[in-house]
């Protein structure tokens, strides 16, 4: 497995297997890597020949600066992790590299209504910082595909206009969410819940999959509200939204009937904050 901290580099070893015809997939990631990462990565290695990981703590999407500096960085682990799963290369580039003008640097796009509902209510300005960041990978390795974890739902969706926003050719997989053996999502910031807090926080997939398996039974507000019952003598849980939205818009649900609805949730577990969601259809 190749590792590259410099773009030029990543792109003097990607162009001759470009040339070749070589398939390339990219997986961004912030690293702190689990078994949903390295879905991505098998995923990754059924739809291109050669797989790109980049791992890069992206500072622009963080609004909270406790968040990034506590955010875990096992980089020994990570690169093991890839390794075994036969990545094709890694991408880790300091903040310099992406940011050569500093964090600060300018850029904001249109992503739509959607970048303002949910995660972009609690965490304003993310989803400029998340585009930012791909947009800076997609110019660095100029994939075919790329795959996205539905883990983060609204994300894809952000992805997606980013993408029509830039005709950019790329295209883009969405991956299951990998779960523990109890329901709950994986994700790198499980690592910081007690074991009361691990405990708490499978509250989130319980009342998931709740709404899931009586949809048919009760109205929405009935459901979010029967949802949100879950949260009530959970103490240190604070939830800060349950709802049932439509997958394309993430506007809250109104008929049944809808082609697509996302039952999605996010909730602090102690000091940690856990998204996650279920597609009802
Ligand atoms: P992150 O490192 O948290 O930015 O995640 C990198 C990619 O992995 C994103 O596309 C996530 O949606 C995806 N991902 C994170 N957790 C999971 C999971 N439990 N199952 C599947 N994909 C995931």
């Amino acid at each position: 497995m190749e590792v590259f901290k410099t773009k030029a580099a990543l792109k003097a070893y990607l162009e001759p297997l470009k040339a070749a015809g070589k398939k390339i997939a990219l997986v961004p990631t912030m690293g702190a890597l689990h078994n949903g990462h390295i879905s991505l990565i098998k995923l990754a290695q059924e739809n291109a020949d050669v797989i790109v990981c980049s791992i890069f703590v992206n500072p622009t999407q963080f609004t909270d600066p406790k968040d990034l500096e506590k955010y875990p960085r096992p980089i020994e682990h990570d690169l093991a992790m890839l390794n075994t799963a036969g990545c094709s290369a890694v991408f880790m580039p300091n903040v310099e590299e992406m940011y050569p003008e500093g964090a600060g640097e300018n850029w904001h796009i249109n992503l739509g209504n959607a970048e303002f509902l949910l995660e972009g209510a609690f965490r304003k300005g993310h989803y400029q910082g998340v585009t930012q960041i791909v947009k800076k990978l997609f110019d660095a390795v100029e994939p075919d595909v790329a795959m996205f974890g539905q883990k983060d739902y609204q994300q894809v969706l952000m992805i997606k206009n980013m993408l029509e926003h830039f005709k950019l050719p790329i295209n883009i997989i969405t991956c299951p969410i990998i779960r523990e053996d109890d329901g709950l999502a994986m994700s790198s910031r499980n690592i910081h819940l007690s074991k009361t807090d691990r405990k708490n926080a499978l509250v989130l997939s319980k009342s998931l999959q709740y709404v899931v398996d009586n949809f048919q039974s009760y109205s929405f507000d009935e459901l979010v509200k029967q949802a949100k019952a879950f949260y009530n003598d959970l103490e240190g849980v604070e939830l800060d939204y349950f709802t049932i939205a439509k997958g394309d818009t993430l506007q809250p649900a109104e008929t049944k009937e809808e082609k697509s609805l996302v039952a999605l949730v996010a909730a602090k577990v102690g000091a940690t904050r856990l998204i996650d969601n279920m597609i009802i259809k």
